[in-house]
């Protein structure tokens, strides 16, 4: 799903090394609350710096089971049945303990489909209890009215419905399913019906790059509280896809400022979910328009970065492999032999996605490196290092253009 990226509150002890303790009391809805007026831009800095490597967002596929076969789905072993592998409801429970004792995340219950879990409702419920934000990231088509139903009285805060066109063609082939961006739709009013706060997720490819007005027009008549884009990663935990649907770097650039501009009118949320350098453009456009960049001029977006896998995101499998993110295929830790809160804070792969000094090529040697990161995945993809330059990026660093540092 493309990831509502949501970071939760200010660190009280305001330790900008510390992190998953289970002891901030603000999620980031409340610190954007409190600070969206501010313009400065002084608050949202401070509130990153005391977020630095702090969970915020733990994405968990629940099971590996689905009723679609989506192209660019991220996984190899597409199933339609629950896997046997899938943890059980008593381990899925222990890891709610494990994840409420590491800290405040929220807890995307993804998949697979996530609603082929007979237990996901009391799964949801007990994460809820245990002070989560629990969201679920669905593909719609099973919410009939009484799903719907027990979606809310879960207690379950957000739904995020994924969409991979604007119109049914463009969505279906995709699917493979005739009919499923009709379903989705109806899932998706079914739940706004019910007052559920709905956000559509789009993963941009080749096929679907000219369509981006339109999703925004169709996720504002659907009254989506959010769009999130997703940027193509070409590999994930088990799965590669075509290279032909990459888009070109240039064409990447500038879907990302349309995007921009597309923000700017604040309509809706919206958020470029994986395309970390939509944060040097951020940057880089405010500049230009002589704005500070502040939560009053970019919303949340001001007190997130680009890449977050490893430093404020996870991701774990149906078997309970803790990866950075779930399209980079390297094993951080296992929830079956480790504690969660000890992967998340002591994994030698975390520990180094947490060090942009360690940032190879160009991203290295790039000033935007603290706030974007460059996409890790795809850096993988095409050297095998994690470490490397992001490929799908046209800047040119400062210091590689004059030879000095900022
Ligand atoms: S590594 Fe890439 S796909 Fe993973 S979280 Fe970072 S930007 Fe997203
Ligand atoms: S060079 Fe790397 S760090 Fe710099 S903007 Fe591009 S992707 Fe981001």
């Amino acid at each position: 799903m493309s990831h509502p990226h949501h970071p939760h509150g200010q660190h009280p002890g305001g330790h900008p090394g510390s992190h998953g303790h289970g002891d901030n009391p603000e999620t980031i809805k409340e610190t954007y609350a409190r600070i969206k007026d501010d313009t400065s831009g002084k608050t949202a800095a401070e509130y990153m710096k005391n977020m630095k490597n702090q969970l915020r967002l733990v994405f968990w596929e629940t099971t590996v089971g689905c009723n679609l076969e989506c192209i660019h789905c991220r996984r190899l072993d597409v199933s339609t049945t629950l896997a046997r592998d899938d943890m059980s409801t008593k381990e899925a429970f222990d890891f709610v303990d494990a994840v409420a004792e590491t800290g405040k995340p929220i807890l995307v219950l993804s998949g697979g489909e996530p609603l082929f879990r007979p237990d996901i409702f009391d799964i949801a419920r007990y994460a809820v209890s245990k002070g989560l934000n629990v969201a679920l990231a669905t593909n719609g088509t099973l919410v009939d009215d009484i799903t719907a139903t027990k979606i809310v009285d879960a207690g379950i805060a957000r739904v995020s419905i994924s969409f991979d066109g604007a119109d049914a063609k463009t969505h279906d082939d995709f699917r493979k399913i005739p009919g499923s961006f009709e379903r989705s739709i109806a899932g998706f009013k079914r739940l706004k019906n019910l007052g559920m706060s709905m956000q559509i997720n789009c993963t941009i490819a080749k096929h679907n790059v000219d369509q981006i007005d339109d999703l925004y027009q169709l996720a504002l008549q659907l009254g989506a509280d959010a769009l999130h884009i997703f940027m193509l990663v070409p590999v994930g935990c088990g799965v590669q896809i075509a290279d032909d649907q990459m888009l070109h770097p240039r064409k990447y650039e500038e879907v990302l400022n349309h995007f921009y501009d597309l923000s700017k009118e604040a309509r809706i949320q919206t958020k470029a979910t994986c395309a970390p350098h939509y944060f040097r453009i951020m940057r880089e456009r405010a500049k230009e328009e002589g704005i500070t960049i502040s939560p009053k001029t970019h919303g949340m977006a001001a007190m997130t970065k680009g890449c977050l896998a490893g430093t404020g995101v996870c991701f774990v499998s149906h078997k309970g492999e803790v990866f950075p993110c779930g399209y980079l295929p390297v094993e951080a830790g296992h929830v079956r032999k480790q504690k969660f809160v000890d992967i998340w804070n002591d994994s030698p792969v975390f520990k180094k996605l947490r060090d942009p000094e360690l940032l190879e090529g160009k991203c290295g040697e790039c000033e935007y490196k603290k706030v974007c990161e460059g996409c890790r995945a795809r850096a993988f993809y095409d050297t095998g290092n994690y470490l490397a330059e992001e490929p799908y990026c046209i800047y040119e660093p400062k210091l590689m253009r004059t030879g000095n540092k900022q």
